[in-house]
């Protein structure tokens, strides 16, 4: 599957939506990805995350990490298809933690997953935990990329889509200044 292919699964799903959207952090945006209208779409999730684990295919990997929430799934079905074993990353007091006995060796070469990148703080908090217990991180990768580019790792990075999309304080959407009213989710689709 190309990029086009990938966007068009998305929307395909309903996942992906353009309109006027208010976005949990009070900004105004174009476009809202509703992940979970992905995520509990089993049949489309999965090939997603085939063709993640095909990036991955010949990198060595050992174990797939995500973040709560979209993050555990999207690891686990990564991992089936490498034949390797998944881990989560869940919120601490201070950052990113292993629970129930997850845990890394020294070395181990490690791929970190998520669903959607947007400010890339889950994915960096991910990334700490890792370093802490010296295993390898030998790639990221996320089913979507709405950073608009802002977001760097130090690692090697790809997602599977890109979407432009941008977000605006109320006061300087162009949107509200259109008097477009803000959309109600599920509504509208690309
Ligand atoms: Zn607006």
């Amino acid at each position: 599957m190309n990029q086009d292919d990938m966007l068009r699964l998305f929307e395909d799903s309903g996942a992906l939506l353009r309109g006027h959207f208010k976005l949990t952090s009070g900004k105004h945006s174009d476009v809202y990805y509703e992940k979970f209208t992905l995520l509990k779409q089993p049949a489309t999730c999965t090939r997603i995350c085939e063709a993640m684990a095909d990036i991955f295919r010949d990198s060595g990997v050992q174990t797939v990490v995500g973040p709560t929430t979209g993050g555990i799934i999207i690891a686990y079905d990564v991992a089936r298809y490498l034949g390797v074993e998944s881990i989560y990353a869940e919120p601490g007091e201070d950052g990113r933690v292993f629970k129930r006995g997850f845990s890394l060796e020294k070395g181990r070469k490690v791929v970190i997953v998520d669903d959607v990148l947007t400010t890339g703080r889950s994915i960096f908090e991910v990334i700490d935990l890792v370093e802490s217990y010296e295993a390898d991180i030998v790639g990221i990768s996320e089913m979507l990329d709405r950073s608009n580019g802002t977001v760097k790792f130090d690692y090697p990075f790809k997602a599977l889509t890109t979407v432009a999309a941008d977000a605006w304080e109320p006061d300087d959407c162009p949107l509200c200044k259109k008097g477009e009213p803000i959309t109600q989710r599920g509504s509208r689709r690309f």
